[in-house]
């Protein structure tokens, strides 16, 4: 079976195909176009403006990258939330527009569990793994349990990237900044206090956040603080992660979202995974980053499983719980 998957919560519109292969995915293409505000943070209708404006061209470049033609796609599915309102309002219209077109079903899906979804689907030995997300938005530690995708820790306020990005804006770095943080913090050698703010299995970024700036205002080292901010929200999302697969009693740990793509913050839960006798699994950051093959692969899980839409079912939901699906499609 081959999927078409639309991808568009916030600031990525992403277009991926997947095969079905002896169980696992098989990526034919993946393409990923971003929109990067010129100044501030992501505005929800400039994004989806820039959405509409390159969705038509990289549906055809994917499915021509995929050499597939239009005809031989099965199913369309298409990120259902959460997200921002516009943008996915956008990519909902263009998968119900090619359902149609195509006369084949549509799944929406939820965009949280096809970050876990994609892992368990490109490495055969990932087979129940807790997922340490780590995105611009999102920052949940999601395992399975009875029936359900379970949020066992997630942030009470903002997103771990939205903390380095707003971070990097304020000290005029580029967005997005958590790769530019990542440079500076490898010439970091002092650790400066920051909060370190865990409630239960929650986090909280906003007193690290402010009290980086703070620092910067006082004219501290800024490879320093990039050091101590990598070195704090880390930690503490990685303490949440050891915490949730010992509670789990899971013996996997598995990576998604775009701040994944950080060395720092894989080697602290690699070591964490070792020190467990536990897996550890990142997959490619094509795939940890919002991505349409994603989207593919869990709407080919839940078609395969049963799961049916009609247009009627394909209405956007922004505040989509990654705990509201039913996930069928796993024992
Ligand atoms: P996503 O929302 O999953 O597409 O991921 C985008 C987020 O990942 C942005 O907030 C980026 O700043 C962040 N990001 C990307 N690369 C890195 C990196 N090397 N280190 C830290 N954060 C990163
Ligand atoms: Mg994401």
């Amino acid at each position: 079976m081959i999927c078409i998957g639309i991808e568009g919560t916030a600031h990525s519109i992403g277009i991926g195909v997947i095969r079905n292969k002896s169980g696992l995915c098989n990526v034919l293409s993946n393409k990923i176009k971003t929109y990067k505000p010129e100044t501030g943070g992501i505005h929800p209708r400039e994004a989806a403006n820039h959405h509409a404006k390159y969705i038509a061209d990289l549906i055809k470049e994917s499915v021509e990258n995929a050499k597939i033609d239009f005809s031989d796609i099965d199913l369309v599915s298409f990120s259902q939330g959460p997200g921002l309102g516009p943008c996915l309002r956008n990519a909902a219209t263009a998968a119900r527009a090619l359902s149609l077109t195509l006369n084949k079903p549509i799944i929406g899906v939820n965009h949280c569990v096809a970050h876990l979804e994609i892992g368990r689907g490109v490495f055969r030995d990932c087979k129940d793994p807790v997922l340490l997300y780590t995105s611009g938005a999102n920052t949940q530690v999601i395992a399975f349990a009875e029936g359900k995708y379970r949020v066992f820790g997630e942030t009470l306020d903002i997103g771990i990237g939205n903390c380095l990005d707003k971070f990097g804006r304020n000290v005029g770095l580029d967005f997005p900044s958590g790769p530019k943080i990542e440079n500076l913090a490898k010439k970091g050698r002092k650790y400066l206090d920051l909060p370190y703010t865990i409630k239960g299995m929650d986090i909280a970024f906003s007193g690290l956040l402010s009290t980086s700036e703070q620092y910067y205002n006082k004219k501290l080292s800024l490879e320093d603080i990039c050091f101590s901010m990598q070195e704090t929200c880390f930690a503490a999302i990685t303490e949440v992660t050891e915490r949730a697969m010992a509670h789990t009693e899971k013996d996997e740990v598995l990576l998604g979202g775009g701040v994944a793509s950080n060395k720092r913050l894989c080697d602290m839960v690699r070591t964490m995974a070792e020190d467990r006798g536990a897996s550890f699994f990142a997959p490619s950051i094509d795939l940890c980053i919002d991505n349409g093959a994603m989207i593919a692969w869990l709407g080919f899980l839940m078609y395969d499983s049963g799961v049916r839409m009609d247009i009627k079912d394909t209405v956007i939901d922004q505040r989509f719980r990654t705990d509201m699906v039913d996930v069928i499609w796993r024992d």
